[in-house]
């Protein structure tokens, strides 16, 4: 009789064990994704902010190296189905430089990178800005995705409930009328929100980018989902090491946590 109690209690225990092995494997074996985020492409920059424009030979390199490493490149708007891709990765570019057409795509066609660009609708056919007919055809391809980065790219903090629906609902509709696709993914301007248009942004979009966190896609981020930005100065070892950081599972994130903690003291 003891014997059977102690067999029942020792079947018991084992299923707890493996139900919670289970869950903390599926927790920890969630695959992070990193997304990029990048602005121009080009060797002399337009602006004071030269950080922000990437030599096409580095991008070149960049994307050599995700086509090599059995890198998988997905859409900003698949980052909730990442999960079905083996290594996963995002590139995405913010305000929609022409650059981006006459340097970045025939590079992402060269490796057959996916991309997606979020285009300030309002600078649409404007000088150094890519045309209806280029964000179509990149659209076309099947390797870019053109989404949001607002209408006018204001400061979102500075405007009022009805401007913000506004800068959504405009850009949504400019955008979706030039390419014929969804748009269902927004970035904020200068990466800047309040909660408001973190709330407003919902109403629009399934997902919203912000600039940086050193953190990954999570359903509960949805709306703030965070980018590594690559800038001029990132050579092809510091892009190398973004890829492998954030592409971590949980469990080697909580691993390196713990193991640096150690360290310190
Ligand atoms: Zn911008």
């Amino acid at each position: 009789m003891r014997f059977l109690y102690r067999k029942r209690l020792l079947t018991l225990l084992f299923f707890f064990v493996l139900t919670i092995a289970g869950l903390v494997l599926t927790w920890g074996m969630r695959t992070n994704v990193p997304v990029y985020m990048y602005h121009g492409i080009k060797d002399i920059p337009l602006s004071n902010d030269e950080a922000l424009f990437v030599r096409p030979a580095s991008f070149d390199e960049q994307m050599k190296f995700l086509a090599e490493n059995g890198y998988t490149s997905i859409f900003a708007e698949d980052l909730p189905y990442a999960h079905k891709y083996k290594n996963p990765v995002v590139v995405t570019f913010d305000d929609g430089y022409l650059d981006n057409y006459t340097y970045a795509f025939p590079i992402l066609k060269k490796y057959n990178v996916k991309a997606t660009i979020f285009v300030v609708s309002s600078l649409v056919g404007k000088p150094n800005y890519m045309t209806r007919e280029q964000l179509r055809e990149m659209s076309d391809s099947g390797l870019v995705s053109i989404q949001s980065h607002s209408a006018t790219h204001p400061y979102l903090e500075n405007c009022t409930k009805e401007q913000i629906d506004e800068e959504y609902s405009r850009s949504k509709q400019e955008l979706e009328a030039i390419t014929g696709r969804s748009v269902t993914a927004l970035s904020y301007p200068y990466g800047k929100r309040n909660a408001l248009a973190v709330q407003e942004a919902s109403r629009y979009y399934k997902l919203a980018f912000i600039t940086f966190g050193d953190y990954s896609y999570s359903k509960k981020c949805a709306y703030e989902v965070p980018r590594a930005g690559v800038f001029r100065s990132n050579d092809l070892k510091s892009f190398e090491n973004i890829t492998r950081h954030r592409s971590r599972t949980r469990l080697k994130n909580l691993f390196m946590l713990v193991r640096d903690q150690i360290l310190k003291k």
